[in-house]
């Protein structure tokens, strides 16, 4: 029979998303009358902008026309879009990075876990606690970790807490780690890291010869001008730090599917023999082997973004969430809650009120106001005793929900 890849057998059964799913089927069937309202996704609920729906038309007619039809296109993806992102991204703000260094994908998801491919079996990992859960789980995959203990943290990783105690500020281990998984702004907490923050992770890079994984997927929700949107807004981040970028949260393209990874040039690595190797030049051969590029149609679309009514609309639509995430963070903030984010990212979290764990306020909540929120516990242990609420909904579910959390929940 043949083997599989075991270190699978580590992982914990995919259990917040499903969880949450079975507890609110089992309500939903016993209260058939419940309007039940989902504060828990992680997934835009807006179209995508005109703009962008405009240019992948035209882009579907040109498909349909033997002149003009494309086949495979590059693997990194097309000049187009990569001059377009450069210009935008990086060179708009100071950062020194070439279209060539931009590494077109079908989602940052996937650029997170796929990015271990190009790494050894022996590096240092660090993340943070609580923390977006596939940075976790495609380590355990390729057998960098472990087993997990009860509370779930497995051995060999490096856990950062998180919490309100040290407000929510990643800093710098003690110990020297070989790679680390920054997000800013942060899921699950919803916070962001400081200029101040992010140069003290650039320093401890540089002189821990360690790479910084920058999941920068909710930029576009900074409202606070002196947060960086990019990790190489910071001097010397480019010899150290990988970025993350994507059009999901941006302009609605979670079902359209779009990304993209910097990898600069200087960024170098180690192989065995003590010899400096360039990331860059094994991710390439990595993407181009594994990955045959996004379609013609969608990259036309991302780039329509970058166009003056793309940008208008996508700031529109973010300040759409955003505005939801002010009345969140005011309701709650009203009824004595105590909250945190929702400033520079579409998530609020909450401590949940009178010691209660994360789950039985999921239920408290469930029973009492028919909502549904985010576990803070499924995020990893630093999680537990907090709550998260997402912005992405209809302004009317918004609304609604806080209305009911405003009536029924005693803090
Ligand atoms: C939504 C999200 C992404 C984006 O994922 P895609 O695969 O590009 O849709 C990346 N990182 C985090 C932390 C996210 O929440």
């Amino acid at each position: 029979m043949a083997q599989i890849n075991d270190n699978y057998l580590k992982l914990k059964a995919g259990y917040l998303f499903p969880e949450i799913g079975r507890r609110v089927a089992a309500f939903a069937k016993e209260n058939p009358g419940a309007k039940i309202i989902r504060m828990g996704i992680g997934d835009v609920t807006e179209p995508l902008p005109p703009a962008v729906t405009e240019a992948m038309h035209k882009a579907v007619d040109e498909m349909a026309n033997r002149a003009t039809f494309r086949g495979y296109g590059p693997e990194q993806g097309y000049d187009f879009l990569r001059e377009a992102i450069a210009a935008h991204d990086f060179r708009a703000r100071g950062c020194d990075i070439a279209a060539d260094e931009i590494f077109v994908s079908d989602g940052s998801k996937c650029d997170t876990g796929n990015i271990l491919d190009i790494f050894g079996a022996e590096n240092t990992i660090a993340v943070t606690d609580p923390v977006y859960p596939v940075y976790v789980d495609t380590n355990v995959m390729a057998g960098h970790t472990g087993d997990a203990n009860e509370k779930g943290e497995y051995a060999k990783l490096v856990y950062i807490r998180t919490t309100a105690e040290n407000n929510f500020t990643a800093e710098v281990p003690d110990r020297k780690v070989d790679v680390v998984y920054l997000c800013s702004p942060n899921n699950p907490t919803g916070t962001a890291m400081s200029k101040e923050l992010l140069t003290k992770w650039v320093h401890y890079a540089r002189q821990n010869h360690a790479i910084i994984f920058f999941d920068a997927a909710y930029e576009s929700y900074i409202s606070d001008p002196s947060i960086p949107h990019s990790i190489y807004e910071i001097p010397g981040a480019k010899e150290v730090a990988i970025e993350f970028r994507s059009f999901s949260k941006l302009a609605g393209f979670t079902g359209t599917r779009c990304a993209f990874t910097v990898v600069p040039k200087n960024l170098k690595g180690r192989a065995p023999n003590g010899e400096e190797v360039e990331i860059y030049k094994l991710w390439n051969r990595r993407h181009t082997t594994k990955f045959n590029g996004v379609s013609y149609i969608t990259q036309r679309g991302a780039e329509a973004v970058y166009s003056t009514a793309g940008q208008k609309q996508v700031r529109d639509l973010v300040s759409f969430y955003m505005a939801n995430a002010k009345i969140i963070r005011e309701s709650l903030t009203q009824m004595g809650l105590k909250v945190f984010g929702g400033i520079n990212a579409p998530y609020v979290w909450l401590a949940t009120p009178g010691r209660m764990t994360s789950w039985q306020f999921f239920d408290h909540l469930l029973k009492e106001t028919n909502v549904v929120g985010t576990p803070g516990s499924g995020f990893g242990a630093a999680g537990e005793g907090y709550f998260r609420i997402s912005a992405f909904n209809s302004r009317e579910n918004v609304n609604e929900a806080m209305g009911r959390l405003r009536e029924k929940i005693k803090v």
